[in-house]
């Protein structure tokens, strides 16, 4: 059932308490490299503000070490940065339940904003601690959910929190909203032909999707390394291939269920290393020589598959094709990329790194959603359902 969002709740004179995804790269002097997650926020933010909502956000970045120096985990920077964004004060709290929290929410105007420090500079926030989060749901009247990237995860700020908020407003964010939207609605009623290509090197976080996108999709193309454990599962050989080889079990298993849905390279491009300008040969699939590894799909896939994904009516992508931060090993990614932007069918991207393909080869107008939550969207195509989703209220 559809969510309420922030916009179906009274937010004037009342206090906020947000959960935004804002963990952003940051560079060596600890300055915002890539604002898009702060961006992407900024509707929701922006509807509590004009409304004259007290607006409290809160967030974790990167992962902190109880205990360490943690002084390049501080979200410090980008409450600046978000502040040039909004052209307004962003008042920082040192801490999330301390005593500095709790003297800038008594000060927060209507119309005003604070950021909380890191979350997960408090063990309470990945143990899912209910104290922790009682402490963090009494500062607010409402509590609104708008970090997507987070949503598979049962953190405190994303469960403990909301649940700790009892009979309060619980809502979701515009961003959280969209992407539940356009994900569900993917799987939900797809117009067919409906592909799904998959790629990238976190195999083993990828490989089980892969059953459920072969229940409902028409078709799913692998490439990347995904494609190599496929390979050692029907005899091929590899190389010196980056290779998960316990995950071949698996992908003898999905090659048997997935018949001649599940497509595999036909040809790869090898270098004698992950350079660009190491000696390169494209052999067929299944027979990369040792001291070569596979570092894209060949010319005679990419084809194949951007044939594939312009006669799609719907398509998922998740994951390169090749070691594309590396030319020339990023032609399978621009073709796939390419075919994606020229086709018909509603398309969604998922993944950091094919997120920033799809950005760096100005298509991102071009596909109707880039995702915004890699491991989420991924949790949502496998067919999960989120509990930090499920318990906020329905409309
Ligand atoms: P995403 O962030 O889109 O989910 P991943 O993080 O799973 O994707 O994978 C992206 C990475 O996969 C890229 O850094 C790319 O270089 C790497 N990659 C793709 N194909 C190969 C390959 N054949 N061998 C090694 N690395 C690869
Ligand atoms: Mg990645």
């Amino acid at each position: 059932m559809a969510k309420k969002t922030i916009e179906d709740v009274e937010v004037a004179g009342k206090i906020v308490l947000m959960r935004v995804d804002f963990n952003v790269p940051l560079d060596g002097q600890c300055k915002v490299t890539d604002d898009q997650r702060i961006r992407m926020a900024l509707p929701s933010i922006e509807s509590v503000l004009k409304r004259g909502g007290r607006l409290i956000l809160m967030s974790h970045l990167g992962r902190p070490t109880i205990g360490e120096d943690n002084a390049r985990f501080s979200l410090k920077p980008v409450a600046v940065r978000l502040g040039e964004l909004l052209a307004m004060e962003v008042a920082f709290a040192t801490d999330t339940v301390g005593d500095d929290a709790g003297a800038k929410a008594g000060c927060l105007a209507d119309g005003g904003v604070m950021m909380l420090e890191n979350l997960r500079f408090n063990p309470g926030e990945k143990k899912g601690d209910a104290e922790f989060a009682r402490t963090l749901a009494e500062m607010a009247d409402v509590y609104c959910n708008n970090a997507f990237g987070t949503c598979h995860r049962a953190d405190a700020s994303m469960v403990a929190v909301p649940r700790a908020m009892g009979n309060k407003p619980k809502v979701v964010g515009f961003l959280v909203a969209k992407e539940i939207k356009y994900l569900t609605d993917a799987i939900a009623d797809p117009r067919r032909p409906f592909v799904a290509i998959l790629g990238g090197a976190k195999v083993s976080d990828k490989i089980p999707v892969i059953s459920n996108l072969l229940r409902i999709c028409d078709k799913v193309l692998i490439g990347g390394a995904m494609a190599y454990p496929f390979s050692l599962a029907t005899g091929g050989k590899v190389g010196d291939s980056l290779v998960e080889p316990d995950k071949v079990g698996l992908a003898k298993e999905l090659l048997e269920a997935g018949g001649d849905k599940l497509v595999l390279p036909v040809d790869t491009h090898c270098g004698d290393a992950k350079t660009g300008d190491c000696n390169k040969q494209v052999v067929e699939a299944g027979k990369i020589p040792d001291g070569w590894q596979g570092l894209d799909i060949g010319p005679r896939t990419a084809k194949l598959y951007a044939e594939v994904a312009g006669n799609a009516n719907t398509i998922v992508w998740n994951g390169p094709m090749g070691v594309f931060e590396i030319p020339p090993f990023d032609e399978g990614t621009k073709a796939v990329a390419q075919a994606i932007a020229d086709g018909r069918g509603i398309s969604i991207i998922g993944g950091g790194d094919s997120a920033a393909a799809i950005g760096q080869l100005g298509f991102a107008e071009r596909v109707s959603h880039v995702s915004t939550g890699g491991g989420a969207s991924l949790a949502m195509l496998e067919g999960r359902t989120f509990e930090a989703v499920e318990l906020l209220d329905d409309k």
